[in-house]
């Protein structure tokens, strides 16, 4: 069964009710906002295309969010695809000159494009210009067409994904980080009232301290308690004691973790030791693929300090280990 609290998108999501439409509307993120903000109207006033825009962080952290933000606020056209939908050249060939001056493309996942593909990104997104090959053997030429000076919007959950020279075509890079906890009462506060249910300010925050510093899983959290509080025909709406009790049913535990990273953590102290240990022999004992723990489980619980990235593989801290309630091993864990 897919995990609640999986920060990857789901079929609820294309609710897009919850979505904020402005940059003034959009919680948190602050230095991405600001530079957005400038970077926007620079180009608007020039009458320029924006920069291409590579957004990085975790799932559900609002890339697409910003991406179509950013097209509202250019007042352009936003196309969307993803990596691995574009499964040849001629696929972003037609996605390319479709497009109008200014507009946005928006490519989720773009780490994922194949290497025939990227290739004609590159002249693409520099000189705005497609390279295509006619014809085959000796009468084979090159011709070049013109397309309209758009913006690259790309999105990845690790820079380090993305081949170099993509990454150095990006002139506007923007890192998201987990949100606070007051930035995730904010989203909660407002999905509610989106959703037309009362909310208090405890009921707000305890959902919020449980949504693993991601918007996507406050929202997704918010759907199923309200479904508790409507159940139980709550009159205040969803209080903190609605909260728990909704949260506690669904096995999200006091700081937001659910099965899944228990289960992560729980293998690591008991089968290894509290590690280190190597990913591989972890993505293997919990039949999980890597991509997914290193992308999704890993970066939050680094991010609480539960986890350390060594040369060696993962080892818990001893955070974690009272977390979990076990004692940490006796030798002290450098
Ligand atoms: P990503 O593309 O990074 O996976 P999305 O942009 O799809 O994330 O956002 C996931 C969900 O979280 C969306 O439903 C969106 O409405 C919500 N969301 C993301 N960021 C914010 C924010 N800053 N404020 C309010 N809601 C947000």
């Amino acid at each position: 069964p897919r995990r609640l609290i999986a920060p990857e998108a789901a079929a609820e999501d294309q609710d897009a009710s919850l979505r904020p439409l402005t940059l003034a509307d959009f919680t948190g993120q602050e230095a991405a906002r600001k530079n957005l903000k400038i970077f926007i109207e620079a180009a608007k006033a020039r009458r320029d295309p924006l920069d291409h825009v590579l957004f990085v962080g975790p799932p559900g952290l609002g890339k697409t969010t910003l991406a179509q933000i950013v097209a509202r606020e250019l007042g352009v056209n936003f196309r969307s695809t993803s990596g691995p939908v574009i499964a040849k050249g001629g696929d972003l060939a037609a996605l390319l000159t479709a497009l109008e001056e200014r507009d946005v493309l928006f490519i989720d996942e773009i780490h994922r494009l194949n290497p025939a593909v990227e290739e004609i990104l590159y002249p693409a997104m520099e000189d705005f210009q497609l390279d295509l090959m006619v014809g085959t053997g000796p009468g084979a030429r090159s011709v070049k067409i013109d397309l309209a000076k758009f913006t690259l919007v790309g999105a990845t959950t690790r820079a380090g994904l993305l081949t170099t020279p993509l990454r150095d075509r990006f002139g506007i890079p923007v890192r998201l980080d987990f949100y606070s906890v007051p930035e995730l009462e904010t989203i909660v506060r407002r999905g509610a009232h989106v959703l037309g249910v009362a909310i208090t300010d405890d009921g707000a925050n305890e959902i919020a301290r449980r949504a693993r510093g991601t918007p996507r899983v406050a929202g997704r959290l918010l759907r199923r308690v309200r479904d508790f509080a409507e159940v139980g025909g709550a009159k205040s709406g969803i209080t903190r004691a609605i909260a728990d009790r909704a949260l506690r049913a669904l096995d999200v535990d006091a700081i937001g973790l659910d099965t899944m990273d228990r289960r992560y953590l729980s293998l690591i102290a008991t089968n290894f030791g509290g590690g280190p240990v190597g990913i591989e022999t972890l993505a293997a004992a919990l039949s999980e693929p890597r991509d997914a723990i290193e992308d999704i489980i890993e970066p939050y619980l680094i991010q609480q300090g539960f986890l350390q990235r060594t040369p060696r593989g993962r080892m818990l801290t001893a955070q974690a280990f009272r977390h979990l309630g076990l004692e940490a091993p006796a030798t002290p864990q450098q």
